[in-house]
């Protein structure tokens, strides 16, 4: 990386700082008292309540084994299997994903999460993968961020340490399997069948769009939020994929947003 020697910064012809590099060190060492909160801040400081508001997570029946667990700003897909069911996206944190998958628990109690799907690496789709992975489930990602889920299973967590703080000891167990969608993958069959596709886009590399043949809905996240009028640029990258892949699709449900009919994401895409 380069770094200038010297920055200045003007505000309409004004100098306002100057500053020039001298020596530069990279991650030294920082001394506690660095981060000392002095007494007079203290004292005058808000005590909050360390008590969190609890997490509600509330299931939406999109289609005939086909639900949406909806929870404020972030929403997953939960696809009935038979035996199993499988969930796509493990957002926001680990919290969050403990609160669905007991949802789920309670609400399906012979089923068990076999598998969840993660859509694209960003913090707020992937921050419940820890506790998804902590739950013994295995999940399912784009080949560009196997490495990154790897490395959520297996980062020391010392706060609220979690089942896999403990296998990192001597007594090491196994790690759910952690595997990578190269360009699709297609996970089961017949009214359950999910398939994962690649989905090119402008938002992040490494994602991945979910279809869900039965009932022709197809998740994503972020590409479209989905609001009554879809962006025009994503409505754009998820019309190309569609006819790329040729699937057909009714209904855009996503990890944002309200679910939008196709033909309101075609016409956002029409210039
Ligand atoms: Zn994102």
């Amino acid at each position: 990386m380069l770094l200038s020697r010297q920055v200045d910064i003007e505000v309409n012809n004004r100098l306002q700082t100057h500053s020039v590099a001298t020596t530069i060190s990279t991650n030294p060492a920082l001394s506690d008292s660095m981060f000392a909160i002095p007494d007079s801040i203290a004292a005058r400081a808000q005590r909050s309540d360390p008590t969190p508001p609890p997490v509600v997570v509330t299931l939406v029946e999109l289609a005939p084994n086909v639900w949406r667990a909806e929870g404020g700003s972030h929403h997953s897909l939960i696809v009935d299997q038979g035996a199993r069911l499988v969930v796509v996206e493990a957002p926001l944190s680990a919290m969050r994903m403990e609160a669905m998958l007991d949802t789920l628990r309670s609400r399906f109690p012979t089923k068990p999460v076999g598998l969840v799907i993660n859509t694209h690496h960003h913090w707020d789709h992937s921050g419940g993968l820890r506790a998804v992975l902590a739950a013994g489930v295995p999940v399912v990602t784009h080949a560009r961020n196997l490495s990154f889920v790897r490395s959520i299973a297996t980062a020391r967590k010392t706060v609220r340490p979690d089942v896999l703080s403990r296998r990192l000891g001597p007594a090491r167990s196994p790690l759910p399997a952690i595997s990578a969608v190269e360009d699709s993958l297609v996970i089961g069959r017949g009214d359950g069948q999910v398939i994962a596709y690649r989905l090119p886009t402008a938002h992040a590399e490494g994602m991945l769009a979910i279809y869900v043949p039965s009932a022709k809905i197809l998740f994503q996240s972020d590409v479209v939020n989905a609001t009554p009028n879809p962006p025009a640029a994503g409505s754009a990258e998820l019309v190309r994929f569609v006819k790329a892949r040729g699937i057909t699709v009714d209904r855009v449900a996503g990890g944002h947003g309200v679910v939008v009919p196709w033909a309101d994401v075609e016409r956002a895409a029409t210039p």
